[in-house]
């Protein structure tokens, strides 16, 4: 058992939340902070009373969480804030030696690029405080490198090409909204494309690549190569790895808006000057889309995100599918957020939970590839995210 510190109150620390509350038997205490108290408020609501306590804290400032670390006697930190705030946190939690867990790879606030470069060089650091740093324990990254891992162990000698395959289906009835946060999403998806062949990064052109895929339980989705952080530590994990990509769908409105938005320049992260303020275009966008978190209400449909790998078993050629199916309106029911949020909120837990019961354990930075799958995949069918394994 351990007390639990969840910095982020959006629609993945909500699910986090919840989902740590459903695990008293791990989690003996939970608070939940974030830079709006008033958010936290409303996901304490949600909840039993007692069930969490909440605070305030602006996690840009690593003294703060110190702070707040110490004040609340946290074991175990779950990031769920935003990629901005991942080496502040994680430097809080190496100055008073608590274990740390998040979803998404450090991104520059000030260059739309994400990598593991700086997070991974703090490995020696929390190898010396003697606690551990759990990378991208989300769905992609986080549940897909999992299933990476759980086909090198039981289906194949060795993995040449892994595809991962992302699908939203929910219809949230807006023509555009993004279902996790906005500036997050639009920096991702309007970057270049690149995949990793024979031992290098090939670059693309934004949504160059793209092919039909059906998924099941949702039917056939045009479907975007992206570049995705996952790739970047899986290309070190997976032995023999000959190529791995990444699939994104999306639908018509969605594009269309985004390539409209682009052209006028609403996606831009350098200021521009307006009436003789400097406002940032991508945030001035965030304020007027609708919060992501207010989008569970609304959504129909299903995810199916999933890997599929190819190589070989005791000399023959195999071909698997590993994947899981969410129904937006039933993780609402449950959670009160939408698939996106609840797919990645779980695994957050479902990480934090092994590493207090020391199932996983060890002493510095590390992506989720680098342990034992099985009972992680034990516990995404105990916890609301069973998957599915076919032969192709
Ligand atoms: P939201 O924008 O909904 O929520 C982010 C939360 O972090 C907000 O409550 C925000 O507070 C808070 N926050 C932002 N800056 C600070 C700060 N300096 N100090 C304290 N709190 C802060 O995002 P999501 O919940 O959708 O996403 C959370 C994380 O999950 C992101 O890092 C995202 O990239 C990641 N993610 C990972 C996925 C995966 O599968 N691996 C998929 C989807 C998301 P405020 O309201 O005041 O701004």
């Amino acid at each position: 058992m351990a007390v639990v510190l969840i910095i982020g109150a959006g629609g993945v620390g909500r699910v986090v939340a919840h989902k740590c509350v459903q695990n008293p038997q791990t989690f003996s205490k939970i608070i939940l902070a974030s830079r709006t108290l008033k958010k936290c408020e409303i996901i304490q609501k949600e909840l039993p009373e007692g069930a969490v306590d909440i605070a305030c804290v602006n996690a840009d400032n690593t003294e703060e969480v110190v702070a707040l670390i110490r004040r609340t006697g946290a074991e175990i930190l779950i990031n769920v804030a935003l990629p901005y705030q991942d080496l502040t946190i994680m430097d809080a939690c190496i100055e008073t030696k608590i274990d740390y867990i998040d979803t998404a790879n450090y991104e520059h606030p000030d260059e739309a690029k994400f990598e593991y470069k700086e997070q991974w060089a703090k490995h020696d650091a929390f190898k010396k405080a003697g606690v551990m740093a759990l990378l991208g324990s989300g769905f992609d990254p986080g549940a897909t490198n999992v299933f990476c891992a759980y086909a090198q162990k039981h289906y194949f000698d060795e993995i040449h090409t892994i595809d991962i395959l992302d699908c939203n289906a929910g219809d949230h009835g807006y023509a555009f909204a993004t279902n996790f946060n906005p500036e997050i999403n639009l920096r991702e998806v309007s970057a270049k494309g690149r995949y990793w062949e024979k031992g290098r990064w090939i670059e693309t052109e934004p949504m160059a690549i793209h092919m039909p895929w059906d998924y099941p339980e949702i039917g056939v989705k045009e479907s975007y190569l992206l570049y995705h952080e996952e790739m970047e530590s899986l290309v070190k994990h997976i032995k023999g790895l000959q190529r791995i990509r990444f699939f994104m769908t999306f639908g018509e409105s969605y594009l269309m808006h985004m390539k409209a938005l682009e052209n006028v320049g609403m996606l831009g992260i350098e200021p521009v000057e307006h009436q003789g303020k400097k406002i940032v275009p991508i945030e001035f966008l965030k304020t007027l889309l609708p919060d992501p978190a207010s989008l569970g209400a609304r959504t129909r449909g299903k995810t199916n995100i999933g890997i599929v790998a190819e190589g070989i078993k005791n000399g023959a050629a195999r071909k698997i599918y590993i994947y899981q199916v969410s129904d937006h309106e039933t993780c609402y029911k449950e959670v009160k957020s939408q698939a996106v949020s609840y797919t990645t909120g779980v695994p957050a837990m479902i990480g934090a939970k092994l590493m207090i019961d020391k199932t996983w354990s060890a002493k510095g930075v590390f992506n989720m590839e680098e342990f034992d799958p099985d009972p992680f995949m034990e516990e995404m069918n105990r916890q609301g995210l069973p998957w599915n394994i076919q032969e192709l």
